[in-house]
């Protein structure tokens, strides 16, 4: 029998592990992996690996494991190749989309589909040539505003700045758990020790949530918001910012600033602090805090998301860190250089070209943006024609 390593990604989430693998070939020729570790000489998680990874072996060896396509003949099942499976579909597809029209088709995309980057960089591709409207993701459950906010600001909806968290000497999390999610959009596998590297520095971690959530715990600092509340404390901060002077200038180019600091003057901490249920002497402790630090971070993430006031959130949480000088800059939030860079290879997205069929909600990217916590859905006034 003899054993081979592989180096791998884990893409069961977006902290995308390094993991080593170990095979052995058995004398018949058939593989079995036999360990699956955290890859310590991966510059990027080091050696962290969760049980989720450990367990792909599982999957792998499944007797239940599908190693072909399947067609449903009545009650059976019967194994069918590829190119078989590949025609059926092109066929049943095109057929349902000529006969019921383009948005009889839905898509929804989940997290392993798209941390995998065969699918990542191609199924765009695929789902253009689909056309169809009804397109749902992980990204339009929970994190459509900060795609809209960058849009919006930035130019691009990908164009998503992350917390420099292994340099910064303040972090503040708003609606986050980064303990349970790895760190959702900000991709940080071994989270907790980067957490807790900030506190060992000198700095600290500040966690705004409704809930002592696993985070809160390790935390400097939990302020608990009343839920939905988010909105209302980050605009006594950037408000506290402006008027106690806290502010620090950007190299970046900014439009607008005045005209924000105009509209949020009666935004203090004292008139928001009834809105979240945080006291006004702890909101504005917490802007000076933010701001005396050399480098400062604000993240907001599923929490400030999935809520009423999620776009005005992040749009919030970006005009903090803009305004305190910690937008691209290390230690604050940093635009990405990946290898694959959507940013310059992709459109920058779309907003309110449609409306969604049910509820009326305007799409962004082609998802629709399902929001049922909200209100119950209704029929849109104009009649669903109009809105497709
Ligand atoms: S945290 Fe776990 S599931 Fe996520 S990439 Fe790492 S090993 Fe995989």
């Amino acid at each position: 029998m003899s054993k081979t390593l592989h180096h791998r990604a884990c893409h069961l989430c977006e902290a995308i592990c390094g993991l080593t693998l170990e095979t052995t070939q058995a004398h018949d020729g058939s593989l079995a992996i036999t360990s699956i570790k955290g890859d310590a000489q991966d510059s990027f998680s080091r050696g962290h690996i969760c049980p989720k990874a450990v367990a792909l072996q599982d999957i792998q060896n499944d007797p239940d494991r599908l190693h072909q396509p399947m067609l449903r003949v009545g009650s059976q099942w019967q194994p069918i190749p590829w190119e078989d499976a590949f025609a059926l579909v092109a066929e049943r597809l095109s057929g349902i989309q000529a006969r019921h029209g383009q948005n009889a088709v839905a898509v929804y995309q989940g997290n392993p589909s798209v941390h995998n980057y065969g699918l990542m960089t191609h199924s765009n591709y695929f789902l253009g040539l689909l056309k169809t409207r009804n397109r749902f993701s992980a990204t339009s459950v929970d994190q459509l505003p900060h795609h809209l906010t960058s849009h919006l600001m930035y130019g691009h909806g990908l164009l998503l700045p992350i917390p420099d968290i292994d340099h910064t000497d303040f972090m503040l999390i708003l609606g986050g758990n980064p303990l349970a999610s790895n760190g959702s959009i900000m991709t940080v596998p071994d989270v907790e020790k980067r957490l807790k590297a900030i506190q060992t520095r000198g700095g600290k971690v500040v966690v705004v949530d409704p809930r002592r959530s696993e985070t809160a715990a390790i935390a400097d600092q939990h302020l608990f918001v009343r839920p939905g509340g988010d909105a209302a404390l980050l605009f006594g901060l950037l408000n506290t910012l402006f008027t106690e002077n806290l502010t620090r200038t950007s190299h970046l180019p900014v439009e607008g600033l005045e005209a924000v600091r105009h509209a949020i003057a009666g935004f203090t901490a004292e008139a928001m602090s009834s809105q979240c249920a945080v006291p006004s002497e702890q909101i504005r402790q917490l802007a000076r805090d933010f701001a005396a630090a050399d480098k400062a971070v604000c993240y907001g993430r599923m929490g400030v998301s999935t809520q009423a006031f999620g776009t005005l959130c992040h749009w919030l949480v970006q005009l903090i860190n803009l305004v305190t000088g910690n937008l691209d800059r290390v230690g604050g939030a940093l635009c990405t250089t990946p290898a694959v860079d959507l940013v310059a290879s992709t459109g920058g997205g779309h907003f309110n070209r449609w409306q969604s069929r049910v509820s009326g909600r305007p799409e962004y990217g082609g998802n629709c943006r399902c929001r049922p916590w909200l209100k119950k859905c209704s029929p849109p006034a104009t009649g669903k024609s109009a809105r497709w």
